[in-house]
């Protein structure tokens, strides 16, 4: 089958994380242990997942105009994700500042930075959403411009896939521009009204895999797979990616597809960096 074209419109982030014994009180400074940077945002790390897949990506969203920029671009390009159309404006990149303590508890910092300056899609990511197979974005970016983006993809046959992640309070125009729906047993509550507006829900419920609801009430449902659990950030992102890349295959096919990409994640350390390959997926799929 023809790998699909995906347009992924979202945040892309670098995470710049701390590990410390415990976070400063007000006005403290303690001496931390550790420092890394990590690419991240949930528009990015999707792109990539969708891109390990197999899938033909394309990224709509911001960078700055500082080095962290050039290295998220860069991160984008290395998992085969067509950057092209990927706008580098003014100011600082999107960042998540993450303080991890002794006992693994954290505080996180999100700056929108350019992902907030993502407003008005122009003439060309409009037509690079026309030509996609499928859309796919979360709630990382000015809501408007998802809106926008949503419409235009309903109006041109593009299948329009949400991520509705962070939770907020959404315009009844989008949730009725949406084809499907991926959400976690959090999302699943929050929006269970809205849901039910959508024709294709996919809900992913940890460790125990997940369940799809079709049209006239259709459900499949996919047991979590036995893994060895190291760290299950970016479990949630691997498996939407994996899942809009297989969608065309058909929802039994791409669940199965996902959650295995979702429990694969959750055996290695951070988000975009454990998104397996989609040759590391088969061959765990034929041993499953
Ligand atoms: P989120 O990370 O968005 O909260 P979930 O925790 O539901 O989402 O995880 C997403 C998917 O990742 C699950 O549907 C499953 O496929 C996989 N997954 C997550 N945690 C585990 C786990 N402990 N064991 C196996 N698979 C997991």
């Amino acid at each position: 089958m023809d790998s699909p074209t995906v347009v992924v419109l979202g945040s892309v982030n670098m995470d710049l994380v701390t590990t410390a014994a415990r976070r400063p009180a007000p006005g403290e400074t303690v001496l931390g242990s550790d420092f890394a940077t990590v690419p991240g945002g949930k528009g990015a790390n999707q792109a990539i997942a969708a891109a390990r897949s197999g899938a033909r990506v394309r990224f709509l969203g911001a960078i700055g105009d500082d080095t962290f920029g050039a290295e998220l671009t860069a991160t984008l390009l290395d998992a085969g994700v067509d950057t092209t159309l990927l706008r580098r404006v003014d100011g600082p990149s999107g960042i998540a500042s993450i303080v991890v303590d002794g006992t693994g508890e954290n505080s996180i910092i999100v700056v929108a930075g350019a992902n907030g300056q993502l407003t008005e899609l122009t003439a060309a990511e409009l037509a690079a959403i026309a030509a996609a197979d499928i859309l796919l974005c979360q709630l990382e970016i000015p809501i408007d411009t998802v809106l926008t983006a949503a419409r235009h993809a309903r109006a041109s046959g593009t299948v329009v896939a949400l991520n509705p992640s962070p939770v907020q309070s959404l315009p009844t125009e989008l949730w009725t521009a949406v084809d499907l729906a991926i959400v976690n047993s959090l999302e699943s509550e929050q929006y269970s009204v809205e849901l039910t507006q959508v024709a294709h829900v996919v809900r992913t419920l940890g460790g125990a895999g997940a369940v799809y609801r079709g049209e006239e009430e259709t459900e499949l449902t996919v047991a979590g797979l036995p893994v060895e659990v190291v760290d299950t950030t970016g479990a949630g992102d691997a498996f939407t990616g994996a899942l809009v890349a297989t969608w065309n295959q058909g929802a039994s096919t791409a669940l199965n597809w996902a959650n295995t990409a979702g429990a694969l994640a959750t055996t290695r350390l951070g988000a975009s960096s454990s998104i397996p390959s989609s040759a590391q997926i088969a061959a765990a799929l034929t041993t499953s």
